[in-house]
């Protein structure tokens, strides 16, 4: 990027009543301070504005299903304003994670993330699939078309990953090398195939699967490690996790923080932008309040998914003083 970010939307901020403005200078000090050129977020969601406001309406009433704690999105605007704020936060590259609850859609979804992705070239063009007939030639196309990660949800689909009707698309992706995040924990609410064991699976017949495990695999976090440490291509994302609002659900049991601590090279930021209960620099606050040290923020925050991604290097800012 040549030029500075364009001057962020000014939006009132419903937690604390500060600007957008004054957010945006958080997260800025946050990269900044880290002497990186900006975040990589893996995990931000963008959709058809229809299925957007659909995934909206199902955290408006999810109050039963996480026992009672309500879940306001932070981030309701427009879609150009959403990736504005992003770019104006200093994301270099985030995601469009999307993903089909039944049959006959992931294609539609495809066909949209491919639009996106050329009209917002800092967003990773991103593709889902579905145990159904034709996944695999869907899946095969996407690759072609220069999808650059996959988007699985195990408990909205309500599939088993290991099932047949995926096996040739799972083999398709390690092949190529493109991650896929995968949904597969059972938080915030479990599903019929949800939790390690379907994944493992998956792993044992794919085990160069570049598998990219949402929200730290919350809650099954320890299970998801033994994982990551079994497969050298398994990776975590960060979405949500060590929050507040997480921590209250579903703890990080504090004894794994040596293992994060070692798999530093293969965790990755992820927020679910901007279908988040609370704003965008707690998710970095809380990553720096796990103590692992800065050399482990730089590779979560950024260098990990400039690798994984091939993205060319960026300057990064000069060490601020101590
Ligand atoms: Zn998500």
């Amino acid at each position: 990027m040549s030029a500075h970010p364009p001057t962020p939307p000014v939006t009132p901020d419903e937690t604390d009543g500060t600007t957008g403005t004054a957010e945006t200078a958080d997260v800025r000090r946050f990269w900044q301070h880290l002497g990186l050129p900006g975040l990589i977020d893996v995990h931000t969601h963008f959709m058809p504005e229809r299925v957007l406001h659909k995934v909206w309406a199902y955290f408006d009433a999810l109050g039963p299903l996480t026992g009672g704690i309500e879940w306001p999105i932070t981030y309701r605007a427009e879609e150009a304003e959403r990736a504005a704020l992003l770019r104006a936060f200093g994301v270099r590259a985030f995601t469009s994670m999307l993903y089909p609850h039944k049959p006959g859609m992931a294609r539609w979804l495809n066909d949209w993330a491919a639009d996106f992705a050329r009209r917002t070239p800092d967003c990773l063009h991103t593709s889902t699939l579905f145990p159904e007939p034709g996944a695999a030639d869907y899946v095969r196309e996407a690759v072609e078309n220069g999808a650059r990660v996959f988007k699985a949800h195990v408990q909205v689909g309500a599939y088993d990953p290991s099932d047949e009707a995926l096996d040739a698309c799972w083999g398709l992706l390690a092949e190529a090398g493109i991650p896929v995040v995968v949904h597969c924990g059972s938080g915030p609410a479990p599903g019929k195939h949800t939790g390690p064991e379907p994944v493992a699976r998956v792993l044992a017949r794919h085990p160069r699967l570049r598998l990219i495990v949402a929200h730290m695999g919350m809650p099954e976090y320890e299970d998801f490690l033994d994982l990551a440490e079994r497969y050298p291509e398994v990776r975590l994302d960060t979405t949500m996790a060590f929050t507040g609002f997480s921590e209250r659900m579903a703890p990080f049991p504090r004894r794994a923080l040596p293992r994060l601590a070692a798999l530093g090279d293969r965790v990755l930021l992820g927020t679910d932008f901007p279908n988040i209960p609370y704003r965008y620099a707690h998710q970095l606050d809380v990553l720096a309040d796990l103590g692992l040290g800065d050399d482990w923020l730089r590779a979560v925050c950024h260098d990990n998914a400039a690798r994984l991604f091939g993205l060319p290097d960026a300057p990064h800012a000069p060490e601020p003083p101590a």
